[in-house]
């Protein structure tokens, strides 16, 4: 069982990218919590240097929870391909380079996609959130959704790969739905749907 927030508590958002900050902050609002972003702190963003999502994620909000001494929740989160063996996968940041440029993501997604032969353009989503204390306790949440890459881009309302991804369930990208339907069915929303039935306050 996870460890549960109290109502009020501070809760660092162990993250310093805006679009994952911005829905973490959206998914919180109705709860009775301060999110506190980690770069308002000043926290440094440690390297990503383990093999999968839950690592990375544990990592990072371990990383704020000792530096800040309030509890932390973090997301590792990445897009994956079939055709590609699950990449670009936890490189998913790394695929957009220092200048953050995913339009240049996307095109090599293609670029691999069509290199490899593979018409299987199955693709989806995976969040890993992390609740770390400052004793060192932590608990894991994962969300994912299912869909498909397409191409040319579509759609300027989302963030990353947003723009490249149609989920099962409908015809628009990420890109180009209103940010509370991608909200409702998306990977960081079943991650945090886990996370808010076991670690904080009950509303109501
Ligand atoms: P990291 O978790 O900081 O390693 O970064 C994850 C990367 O995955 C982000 O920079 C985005 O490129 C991508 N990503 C994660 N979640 C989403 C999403 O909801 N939409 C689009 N791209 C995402």
């Amino acid at each position: 069982m996870a460890r549960r927030l109290e109502p009020g508590s501070r809760l660092v958002i162990a993250s310093h990218n805006r679009g994952k900050l911005r829905e973490i902050a959206d998914l919180l609002r109705p709860h009775a919590i301060e999110a506190v972003p980690a770069g308002d702190l000043g926290l440094p963003e440690p390297d990503e240097t383990e093999p999968d999502f839950a690592g990375n994620a544990r990592l990072k909000a371990m990383a704020a929870a000792q530096a800040s001494g309030l509890p932390a929740l973090s997301d590792d989160s990445g897009f994956c391909v079939a055709a590609l063996g699950g990449a670009p996968g936890i490189c998913s940041a790394r695929w957009a380079g220092p200048q953050k440029d995913f339009a240049a993501a996307m095109a090599r997604v293609e670029r691999e996609m069509a290199a490899s032969g593979n018409p299987d353009r199955r693709a989806w989503f995976i969040a890993a959130l992390c609740l770390a204390w400052p004793g060192g306790h932590a608990d894991l949440f994962e969300g994912r959704i299912d869909g498909t890459a397409v191409w040319p881009p579509r759609g300027t309302k989302g963030f990353g790969y947003d723009p490249m991804f149609v989920p099962d369930h409908a015809t628009l990208t990420f890109g180009e739905m209103a940010p509370e339907e991608k909200h409702a069915c998306n990977h960081r929303a079943r991650a945090f749907a886990l996370f808010a039935a076991t670690a904080l306050p009950p509303t109501g």
